[in-house]
């Protein structure tokens, strides 16, 4: 068990609801309607996605931050309306056009301990067969990251923490690249927390006015980082009715991780499944639906087993 941190209890009031949502809005309505490596706005040279690289770049650089590009070749999902509305992709062809997208990288070097590495990572691209804003699916995990990085720029840690933005509505995932690049350089990393629909949630706990998060992990030290979040969240008393699920497979971009070797990685999500959020993959999922109230606590909670691993 942990013992409450009066300091680690100043850095998560740190985190700013406010911001969040109009990082939110910018991603997701304006300036830049959707996050597609296949949809260029009229009269701009850039897709829709570069420009979203643009943003968080000039974001995190605000924050101090060096952001490195980390290049990708992907392939839109066609549509395929004869599917269930949440689910209309299907896999392209090869003749389909190619595209280079980008992994953004944030890393923040650790004072005592900079070879061990505490990632936060979310997909920051939107869906590429439907046009949909992507705002719960996941422009707001993509700005939970950011307002992470935002809060920690003025907080010294003795591990390193890297944040990391890559794709996965487009194919292949992009974290895949990420991950087996930090396998090739055998860097060590301790941890990784996916934000993916943070916040997202069927109507009836909306309703309710129902605060959730669930975390998802595959391997015994990713149950042991659920557990540390249950733990943060209860001593913090930040209030997300916290609950946890074992995949029966690695799955998403944590599962990259997993899969190249790196056990230790959760990811966190508003409901589960996916699916009961009635407009998760539709042209629905708007800003205005999305509870930023509840990203921000999983934001907080994130931050705060970010901050107790590192104590440790
Ligand atoms: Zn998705």
């Amino acid at each position: 068990m942990h013992q409450l941190n009066e300091s680690i209890r100043e850095i998560l009031d740190r985190v700013d609801p406010e911001r969040m949502r109009g990082d939110l809005f910018s991603l997701a309505r304006d300036p830049l309607p959707c996050r597609r490596a296949n949809v260029t706005l009229p009269g701009h040279d850039r897709s829709t996605l570069d420009e979203a690289d643009d943003l968080i770049s000039s974001r995190l650089e605000s924050w101090g931050c060096e952001v490195l590009r980390e290049p990708a070749q992907v392939q839109a999902y066609r549509c395929d309306t004869t599917k269930h509305p949440q689910a209309q992709y299907s896999p392209p062809v090869p003749e389909d056009p190619w595209y280079t997208v980008h992994n953004l990288h944030a890393t923040r070097n650790g004072t005592e301990r900079p070879d061990e590495i505490i990632m936060a990572i979310a997909h920051k691209d939107s869906q590429s067969w439907v046009d949909s804003p992507g705002a719960g699916d996941n422009a707001i995990g993509a700005v939970g990251v950011m307002e992470m990085a935002r809060v920690l720029a003025r907080v010294e840690t003795a591990r390193t923490v890297r944040f990391m933005f890559c794709n996965e509505e487009h194919t292949p995932w992009t974290s895949r690249v990420a991950a087996e690049n930090a396998q090739k350089r055998g860097d060590r990393i301790i941890a990784v927390f996916n934000t993916d629909g943070i916040g997202r949630k069927s109507p009836e706990d909306n309703a309710a006015g129902k605060k959730t998060n669930v975390t998802k992990y595959t391997t015994p030290e990713g149950r042991a980082l659920g557990e540390l979040l249950c733990e943060v969240n209860a001593l913090y008393g930040i209030g997300l009715d916290q609950s946890l699920f074992e995949r029966p497979a690695p799955g998403d971009d944590d599962g990259s991780f997993v899969t190249a070797g790196f056990g230790a990685a959760v990811m966190n999500i508003g409901c589960n499944p996916s699916t009961a959020d009635p407009n998760y993959h539709t042209v629905d999922d708007l800003p205005e639906l999305v509870d930023v109230d509840n990203a921000a606590m999983t934001v907080r909670m994130i931050l705060g087993a970010i901050l107790t691993l590192d104590e440790s």
